[in-house]
């Protein structure tokens, strides 16, 4: 990961977040919901340690990530999901991208286009 190399561990489960691949902090930075001055500060998790953001990550590279409860997106407004599903998958996408692009991207392109800071 960029930041160290060692990694950071995981708020909920406690073990080590190896890679980008599978950081819930970068897929929220990447989807344009934590500003990159926060990146360091925020507590680090897998993205199957918070299922109400990794429930709408819907690829066959991605077992489904199941939650029921209140947040349940099988509860949730139809178009609401759909959108949402829409705009974690395609964040998930560029999570795999990046991984493979190694240290060649910098930080501020991170995001997906519409949400890169200017
Ligand atoms: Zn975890």
């Amino acid at each position: 990961m960029a930041r160290c190399d060692q990694g950071y561990l995981c708020d909920v489960c406690g073990d080590e977040v190896e890679s980008i691949r599978e950081s819930d902090l970068y897929l929220r930075f990447v989807i344009g919901e934590l500003p990159s001055r926060h990146l360091l500060a925020a507590p680090e998790r897998h993205l199957r340690c918070n299922p109400v953001n990794s429930q709408f990550i819907d690829t066959a590279e991605f077992s489904p990530v199941i939650l029921e409860g209140d947040f349940d997106r099988r509860l949730l407004d139809q178009e609401f999901v759909r959108e949402r599903t829409d705009l974690v998958t395609r964040g998930w996408h560029r999570l795999q991208e990046l991984a493979a692009l190694a240290q060649t991207v910098p930080l501020p392109e991170y995001p997906l286009p519409e949400f890169r800071e200017r």
